[in-house]
């Protein structure tokens, strides 16, 4: 049996095995000769007391004995000609979805509105180049969905509500990088993501799944008041014993088919704001406490939070070494979203940060019923794409005028390919929005020194943090309130936020329909 033990130590002797080892031998009170394998259980960087050190959790193995390395397996069956499961959405929520349905010996059925993950990259590209938005081909629609060309972080609070470390594995079977499994705040880096996605479509099909891209789901058939299949935009119908409803949040079409059908949703609380950009060599100061850090340490990243007399300002996918990208999904919107590379390389760093918007603050939409929200979230994208002047351009602000008050006469370089707009942001957004940023900014330039400068630049709107509606679900079945075999899951149901936690709802889904579908069967 190993040793476990917790060291911290610099990153350039966690960097070289056999000062690894020494290190780990001189925690044991070891003679170096008899400590042979060392596993590294856990990763991370700890910068509190003045210096960069990793905190590492170690399995220390005594000269000559075997690491026990359990090999992980996942028994995907065959599953042709297996009752069908349709999923609607092909990002974390559907594909975590169809993979555990694989292991309980379902056939899933994936319908993707958007393009594989290969033609999705062009589609990109020309809206970064173009500015043109494909509506169904986007930074938040197609194969991967929103966490594909994303930074690809994956830490979650969410570890209550399902195996996260089951969702990990399977990344990690699907080419991430190992290094996923024990850092402590993972990321896979938007230049490996695609890859993994299309190794998951390989999978599911080499397993008997279904994949159809470029299939809209426009209508959801229910019989006997139990969803039992879909109709897409050209008019197919695809049949299962039930529907996982993953679309994410920026399918505002999905929540109007749920108003015109009259089954519930409800309004939530969500969070707007802008994204803050600042040079990384100033966030790698501040946060590593000097100028000469180890390279060996990774981009540094930072987490802030404020109350503003009651609310709610938080930093949101915070990007170390990355770049902001126009995420809307629709002509006429501005949304701007952060994502990476694996290496974390550019020389920016950036975040949303954002307020509580609560159900009062939206009340004057009231008139939409339970898309109040989604009204409200549309015009502030709609503000930001006229305030851009030129399509996809984001209207801008440096960060210090943006807390004073006042236009910017010069804007600083941002990662923003489609070009930035010098606009009042301070004006622009919400007033309660506004106010509680401009105090919070003055609050984290306090806990962070250098935070607060106008070589920082904010973009707006950041708009897409979490789901403006919930589609309501029995806690217990998962299913829809209303509609039997209805499986609302992932961002867009409103129950999960980020790659991880909607991964891991979906896949707690496909759990219920595979219990579901085994009573039924010893019925
Ligand atoms: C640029 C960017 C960077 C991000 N970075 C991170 C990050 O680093 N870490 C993190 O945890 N989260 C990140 N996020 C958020 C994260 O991507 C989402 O929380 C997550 O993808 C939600 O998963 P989901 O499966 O619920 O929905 P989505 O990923 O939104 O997937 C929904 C899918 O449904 C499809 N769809 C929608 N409507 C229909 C329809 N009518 N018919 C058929 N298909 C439909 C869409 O095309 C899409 O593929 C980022 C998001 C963006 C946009």
């Amino acid at each position: 049996m190993p040793y476990t033990i917790d060291i911290a130590i610099p990153p350039d002797i966690a960097a070289n095995p056999d000062s690894l080892r020494q290190a780990a031998a001189q925690a044991l009170h070891l003679a170096e000769g008899d400590v042979g394998a060392v596993q590294l259980v856990r990763r991370s960087v700890d910068a509190r007391r003045g210096k960069a050190l990793l905190q590492l959790k170690l399995n220390v193995y005594e000269s000559g004995e075997q690491p026990l390395n359990p090999p992980v397996r996942f028994d995907y069956k065959n599953v042709a000609g297996r009752p069908p499961v349709i999923i609607v959405g092909a990002g974390p929520a559907g594909l975590f979805a169809a993979l555990r349905l694989l292991e309980k010996g379902l056939k899933p059925v994936i319908l993707e509105r958007g393009h594989d993950v290969r033609e999705r990259k062009r589609d990109i590209a020309k809206l970064t180049r173009e500015r043109t938005v494909n509506p169904n081909s986007n930074y938040c629609f197609g194969e991967g969905g929103a966490g594909a060309f994303s930074d690809g972080k994956l830490y979650t609070r969410s570890h209550k509500r399902g195996n996260v470390a089951h969702i990990l594995q399977q990344l990690a079977q699907h080419g991430a990088n190992p290094d996923i499994l024990v850092d402590a705040h993972p990321h896979i880096g938007t230049d490996k993501l695609p890859g993994i996605v299309a190794n998951i479509r390989e999978t599911i099909c080499g397993c008997g799944g279904e994949y159809h891209f470029g299939a809209r789901i426009t209508g959801i058939a229910v019989k006997n008041g139990a969803a039992c299949g879909v109709t897409d935009e050209r008019g197919a119908r695809y049949e299962g014993v039930a529907v996982v409803l993953a679309t994410g949040h920026s399918a505002c079409d999905i929540y109007e088919l749920f108003e015109a059908q009259k089954w519930t949703l409800e309004p939530k609380p969500f969070a707007l704001g802008v994204r803050v950009e600042h040079p990384q060599a100033l966030i790698n100061e501040v946060q590593y406490h000097a100028k000469g850090y180890s390279p060996l340490l990774p981009a540094a990243a930072y987490s802030v939070a404020a109350q503003v007399q009651g609310r709610g300002v938080f930093s949101f996918c915070m990007c170390p070494g990355g770049i902001i990208v126009p995420a809307a999904t629709a002509p006429g919107e501005l949304v701007v979203n952060g994502m990476s590379n694996s290496q974390r390389s550019s020389p920016y760093a950036n975040a949303g940060i954002v307020a509580q918007v609560n159900l009062a603050d939206y009340a004057r939409y009231e008139a939409f019923g339970a898309l109040a929200g989604l009204r409200f979230r549309q015009e502030a994208e709609r503000a930001a794409f006229a305030a851009g002047g030129a399509a996809q351009a984001a209207p801008a602000q440096r960060l210090t005028d943006f807390v004073d008050g006042r236009a910017s006469s010069s804007l600083g370089k941002t990662s923003y390919i489609p070009g930035v707009t010098s606009a009042p942001l301070h004006a622009l957004l919400p007033e309660f929005v506004s106010r509680s940023l401009r105090q919070a900014f003055r609050e984290f330039g306090k806990k962070m020194r250098g935070y607060l400068t106008s070589e920082a630049m904010l973009l707006a709107v950041e708009s897409r943090t979490s789901s403006p509606v919930r589609i309501p679900r029995d806690a217990q079945t998962l299913q829809h309130v209303q509609v039997a075999n209805l499986y609302p899951c992932g961002e867009g149901a409103g129950y999960a936020g980020g790659i991880t936690s909607s991964a891991v709802d979906g896949a707690s889904c496909a759990e219920r329909i595979a219990e579901k579908y085994q009573a039924v069967l010893r019925a």
